[in-house]
């Protein structure tokens, strides 16, 4: 069959994790696909940036997923990618005011949980490994929602009679397994370690979900030496390899419809790409100014979704011998039970680690720093002209949270650039700068969730605001889900 040179099989709209997982498995399928991506690099939140001698990791900085049953180890698998991933000891340490739990995600961790938070927890833990155990295992059969042939078929087959248990976690939060009267220190650890893994805490985190996010240690937390992009490098290559075509400096403007169904995608400069399958792997606040049937549909649902989280993110460079070979390579820091977790109050910490090299220059060591903090409050700064002054404030909080982890930090610090949720916005396309998906509750996780499956014909969603949810592990599975569903 001829094609026209801007004719294509199938159109993925984003370059990120869960766009280049959807567009690597389409072209192994011998579609002609095409990856428009607007930024210069793939990667999207899961990127990097360099600066200074320095490579930065710009969001994602740990990751799950390699291990024996991980989403990562069984695609890349599947699509003949090949990432060396180390798996880290302790998974992370958690600084709460007074006391640091060490996350490991060996048996230690049963000694260190009962040494931090008591017997008392101890049915409250028993219960999340059993819960997160089946969730796990259901989430490596690639589930989807079952919103069409596709979807369903694929639930189907990922569901055994072992994992009927999880029904009965339908509709409840993580707080109804957790002692009625928590201590300080057990209320706040759950609470910090969800807000980075679901987006919310323990009273509004769905429980299926929660449990998993809880489990992460346990599962298998990995270090790419050379950074997080390492994976959406990989995938950029698979997919060349595999014959697809991915465009650079490619921003999407406008999803095509013609008599009711997808017909292709324009660019900013009106250049049009025809495919009658379009892959939207961008968030869906992004996905709907790009196409007005899909606005007209879902507008309504998606302005009521309860996403207000952006990033305040630090990039610091630290000189040579600054950072211990064996320090921690993840941590996470509460500076206060009295003050609202985010905004500064929790800082989640990340050195690129022993033998970097690529990393940093001269042996050093490049540090992602970043917190929860609402866009809107950066919304109402940059209106105001408040700007320099809300950044100031935010990086002071989270260099004195690489002081506490690191003391004498500051002295070994020779770059240190800041961004918030403009910048994810400039750099990712993120509407608002809104980053990490949606909040995971019983109302939007699982089969609350948006899935693969959209009102248009022929248009298809994946990403982190879409099941199953966020992480590089969310986003490769919904990325999987979206192009079963094209290929169906
Ligand atoms: C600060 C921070 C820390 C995080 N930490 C972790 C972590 O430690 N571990 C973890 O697993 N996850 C982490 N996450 C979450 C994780 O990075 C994301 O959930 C995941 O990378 C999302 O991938 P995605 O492909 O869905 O979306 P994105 O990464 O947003 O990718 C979307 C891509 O689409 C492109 N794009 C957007 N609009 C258009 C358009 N109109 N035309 C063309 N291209 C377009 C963007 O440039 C981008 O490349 C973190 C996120 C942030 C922000």
């Amino acid at each position: 069959m001829l094609h026209s040179s801007n004719s294509y099989d199938a159109i993925v709209i984003g370059a990120g994790v869960a766009g280049l997982t959807a567009a690597t498995v389409l072209a192994k399928r011998d579609l002609r696909t095409l990856v428009l991506e607007r930024h210069n690099v793939p990667g999207g939140c899961a990127s990097f940036y360099q600066r200074d001698g320095y490579r930065f990791d710009v969001g994602a900085t740990l990751v799950g997923g390699f291990g024996a049953r991980g989403v990562h180890r069984l695609l890349n698998a599947l699509l003949d990618i090949d990432v060396s991933a180390e798996p880290i000891e302790p998974a992370m340490i958690v600084h709460l005011p007074g006391v640091a739990v060490v996350r490991y995600g060996d048996e230690r961790w049963r000694a260190e949980r009962m040494r931090a938070f008591g017997p008392a927890a101890e049915g409250f833990w028993q219960q999340q490994e059993r819960i997160a155990d089946l969730a796990w295992d259901l989430s490596t059969r690639f589930p989807a929602l079952p919103q069409d042939p596709a979807g369903i078929v694929a639930l189907a087959s990922a569901v055994r009679p072992r994992h009927l248990p999880l029904l009965a976690t339908l509709g409840r939060s993580v707080a109804s397994i957790m002692p009625a009267e928590p201590s300080r220190a057990l209320r706040t650890f759950v609470d910090a370690q969800l807000l980075i893994t679901a987006q919310t805490d323990a009273r509004r985190a769905s429980l299926a979900y929660g449990c998993t996010a809880l489990d992460l240690a346990r599962e298998g937390t990995f270090h790419l030496r050379d950074g997080v992009s390492t994976l959406s490098m990989a995938l950029a290559r698979a997919f060349r390899r595999a014959g697809g075509t991915l465009r650079y400096l490619a921003a999407a403007d406008e999803i095509v419809i013609s008599r009711g169904r997808v017909a292709g995608v324009r660019l900013h400069d009106g250049t049009h790409f025809a495919a009658p399958k379009v892959v939207a792997a961008i968030p869906i606040q992004s996905a709907l100014p790009l196409c007005r049937p899909l606005r007209l549909r879902l507008h309504a649902k998606v302005a009521a979704l309860p996403q207000r989280y952006g990033a305040f993110t630090l990039y610091c460079g630290l000189r040579p011998g600054v950072v211990a070979a064996d320090f921690a390579t993840h941590h996470q820091v509460v500076a206060s039970y009295d003050e609202a977790l985010g905004e500064g109050n929790s800082v989640f910490i990340s050195f690129s680690g022993a033998g970097a090299l690529r990393r940093a220059r001269n042996g050093g060591t490049a540090v992602t720093l970043s917190t929860h903090t609402d866009v809107a409050r950066w919304e109402r700064a940059y209106r105001d002209g408040r700007v320099g002054e809300l950044r100031a404030a935010y990086t002071t909080r989270l260099l004195a949270a690489l002081e506490r982890v690191l003391p004498g930090a500051g002295a070994g610090r020779e770059f240190c650039e800041a961004g918030d949720p403009h910048t994810f916005e400039r750099f990712t396309g993120r509407s608002r700068g809104l980053v990490g998906g949606l909040p995971q509750t019983p109302a939007t996780a699982t089969l609350g969730a948006l899935g693969h499956a959209t009102p248009v014909a022929g248009l298809f969603l994946c990403g982190d605001t879409s099941f199953p949810g966020q992480s590089t592990v969310g986003a490769s599975l919904s990325g999987y889900a979206a192009a079963r569903a094209c290929l169906w």
